[in-house]
């Protein structure tokens, strides 16, 4: 399954490009048409079959990226996970997935699973051990997020899709927070790779997206629930995504690189209480990432010291955006117990570990002393007042 031929930035830059026969153009052309000839032609091509020339090839670099066969691209991240699940999971079926997940997945799980009979067991995931006792005998799906959001625990990899192998059960992780440029799960055997390509792959901001990453067999598979639920992307955006994707090796490793940066120098920071990321020795798992890991990735957590408001913190940071996404190439925060976790209860964040202070920071591409003067300079003011 291992496409291991080119280099990252020669995939991101080159693989999946359309040539331009009629023009000679240096980078591929968009092809909006909603119709295709049927006659005489080996592919039947509509949007919503997932096969337009621009969703075609830009799935190449996808799958190319995650050292797979096939991929395809989503009108975003919920569209894929969401497809995916439907693939593989009908009435009676049973899915294991971490507390840690996305709520927007969570969300999914929990409110239209019950509609459709199908089971599903919340895990904690911190040991392969916890996976195994949660599989029941109509266990389909065991999927998976590392790092998770926001205190970036670390789940075993090879591990879990060990033991979904062992028990012929599909393995999928969500590996957005960590991005195909720190982590390739296809080479630990997971089957099925899901991206909120509105996160790294699209990197600026302004892309709604999604992607999955597969063995051609397993693609095929997702494609025969995809074409019937319609979840795809407008060729324009596929093609803006194609244009961000061709610096996802910079854009990431120089990100990964800051956070790496931001991480040691906020442990040591008087305001600070506590940092979680991957890529500290003081990271309970760091030895686990570090095995699975290329990078640590550019998403940290970390605790103010209780005297410091987290919200006038952020209200007082004058470069760094207060922003409810992630992954772009501006650096931003966000509270995780007013935004992404805030419909849970405070016993249930408690559980979590998400306590009021705790504040996520994605690591844009800016220069470390500029971000680094950006957050002394807020929490003298807060601090101050
Ligand atoms: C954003 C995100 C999603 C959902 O993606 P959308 O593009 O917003 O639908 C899924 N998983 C993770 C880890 C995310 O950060």
């Amino acid at each position: 399954m291992s496409k291991k031929k080119l280099g990252l930035n020669t995939i991101c830059a080159h693989v999946g490009e359309i040539k331009d026969e009629q023009f000679k153009g240096a980078v591929s052309p968009i092809y909006l048409s909603s119709s295709y000839e049927f006659l005489d032609v080996d592919v039947k091509r509509y949007p919503r079959y997932f096969n337009t020339p621009n969703q075609e090839f830009l799935s190449k670099k996808i799958a190319a990226l995650e050292h797979t066969d096939s991929a395809m691209i989503f009108g975003s991240g919920m569209a894929a996970i969401s497809h995916l699940f439907l693939a593989f999971l009908k009435a009676g079926d049973h899915i294991v997935v971490q507390n840690t997940l996305y709520g927007g997945t969570s969300n999914f799980i929990r409110e239209e699973f019950p509609k459709l009979n199908i089971e599903f067991t919340f895990t904690n995931g911190y040991d392969v051990k916890d996976f195994e006792a949660a599989i029941q005998p109509n266990t389909k799906l065991i999927h998976i997020e590392t790092p998770s959001n926001p205190l970036l625990t670390i789940t075993d990899i090879k591990a879990v899709a060990e033991l979904a192998k062992s028990k012929q059960i599909v393995s999928s992780i969500d590996n957005t927070f960590a991005s195909s440029v720190n982590q390739t799960p296809a080479d630990f055997g997971i089957d099925i790779i899901m991206h909120s390509a509105t996160k790294y792959f699209g990197g600026h901001s302004d892309i709604c997206a999604g992607a999955l990453a597969a063995s051609s067999e397993h693609i095929e598979r997702i494609w025969n629930v995809s074409k019937n639920l319609g979840g795809s992307l407008s060729d324009l955006t596929v093609w803006m995504l194609e244009r961000s994707m061709k610096t996802l090796g910079l854009r990431v490793k120089t990100q990964t690189k800051g956070a790496k940066k931001m991480a040691k120098w906020l442990e040591n920071h008087d305001a600070i209480k506590k940092v979680y990321y991957p890529g500290l020795k003081s990271h309970p798992q760091y030895a686990l990432a570090k095995s699975q890991m290329k990078g640590f990735g550019a998403m940290l957590s970390f605790e103010l010291k209780d005297a410091i408001d987290s919200v006038q913190f952020q209200k007082a940071l004058k470069l760094i955006k207060p922003s409810m996404s992630l992954a772009g190439v501006e650096s931003t925060m966000l509270n995780p117990a007013q935004t992404s976790h805030a419909l849970l209860t405070q016993e249930q964040r408690d559980t979590l570990g998400i306590s009021d202070g705790l504040i996520r920071f994605s690591v844009g591409i800016e220069e470390i002393k500029d971000l680094k003067a950006d957050i002394n300079q807020a929490i003298k003011v807060i601090t101050n007042l």
